[in-house]
């Protein structure tokens, strides 16, 4: 995709895609919301930066990134990319971004309001926790700040009739990303980056005669330039548009309850096993959990171990000053007895 006539289904089935995405995250009338395909999760939050960056500067500001102590890599990453100055950190001592502290940061902080921009995580890397998203966008309106939330992760959970409320105010958010090569069963590439108002992609808007010169667009031919950093790309929104299609809400709900459920029973399992420590009740489908009494360099090596054995595949995570085993539970055929099997596994990995 570069230009209408190279790519003409695809343009048009990517331009239902983007509306039908877009109406899900933000609601509110046909045609408010827009969406983009991206790479993934750390493209949508820099272009959710960049579109910040050129609201502010449009009304003379410069930008000033906030985020939780929670948030993603990318996002400072993208500060760097971007030129922004460092992002303030916001704490987030029970794993979400404090509310409280929130306030205080865009209290104190120098600059005009209009020149913030905070960026909330629905879906922690660590541990799946979902900022308080209400209060967030509450403070955000008081402060007269922008509000981008991450939800690389946790955007999955719009499609289950049960976890759905977890979400609750993320339709609030000015620009949210969505990584549907997680809970969404895609192979990479299949990031989206919404808006709740289309304009906010007008400063992506670009020309070159040879793809979409002016005459051409003012007779009707769609406009891909505007609609990506990039100027050639796969039809990324194929294989999403297809899953939709095939499974539909429900089916897609489906696979997200059940991912979940796996999760709960595998904390319930660790939670109920004498010689394990679960960190918490999974969030969403991340489960965090240690040999009771282990050091954290044993962690380090049961997770070496078994994936030199070729045994099992474990994450690992740095919380509350700890090392965690981190099970990411995002395969639908998972079944209780494959999670029975880790344990055993992970408990019969004892220290050289
Ligand atoms: C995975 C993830 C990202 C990065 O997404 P990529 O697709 O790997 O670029 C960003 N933020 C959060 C919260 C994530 O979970």
């Amino acid at each position: 995709m570069d230009s209408w006539d190279q790519a003409p289904a695809a343009s048009a089935l990517e331009a239902l895609l983007t509306a039908t995405l877009a109406a899900e995250v933000h609601g509110g009338p046909e045609g408010a919301a827009d969406a983009l395909i991206t790479t993934g999760g750390t493209e949508s939050n820099q272009l959710a930066l960049l579109l910040a960056r050129e609201q502010a500067a449009a009304h003379g500001h410069a930008l000033h990134v906030l985020v939780g102590a929670n948030a993603h890599h990318s996002l400072g990453r993208a500060a760097w990319l971007l030129g922004l100055p460092e992002p303030v950190t916001v704490p987030a001592p029970a794993g979400v971004l404090d509310p409280a502290a929130l306030d205080e940061a865009l209290t104190e902080l120098p600059g005009p309001p209009g020149g913030f921009l905070v960026a909330a995580t629905a879906g922690t890397t660590d541990a799946g926790l979902v900022d308080p998203l209400t209060d967030i966008a509450d403070l955000c309106a008081a402060h007269g700040a922008r509000l981008h939330v991450d939800a690389a992760y946790g955007a999955g959970l719009l499609f289950s009739d049960v976890h759905r409320a977890k979400l609750h105010g993320l339709d609030r958010a000015d620009s949210v990303t969505l990584d549907l090569h997680k809970l969404g069963w895609q192979p990479a590439a299949a990031g989206v980056l919404t808006v709740r108002a289309t304009a906010d992609l007008d400063v992506l808007g670009h020309r070159a005669d040879y793809l979409n010169a002016d005459d051409d667009t003012e007779a009707g031919l769609p406009d891909l330039l505007g609609r990506s950093l990039r100027t050639t790309r796969r039809p990324d929104a194929l294989k999403i548009a297809v899953t939709l299609k095939a499974l539909g809400r429900a089916g897609l709900g489906a696979l997200v309850d059940q991912v979940c459920d796996r999760a709960r029973e595998f904390a319930d399992l660790v939670a109920a096993h004498p010689g394990f420590e679960l960190h918490d009740k999974p969030a969403i489908s991340t489960v965090l959990f240690r040999p009771a009494g282990a050091d954290d360099d044993h962690i380090a090596y049961v997770r070496r171990k078994l994936l030199t054995d070729g045994t099992a595949v474990l994450g690992r995570a740095q919380l509350d000053g700890r090392r965690w085993l981190k099970a990411t539970l995002l395969n639908p055929h998972t079944r209780p007895e494959d999670l029975v099997a880790l344990l055993t596994l992970v408990e019969g990995t004892s220290p050289r």
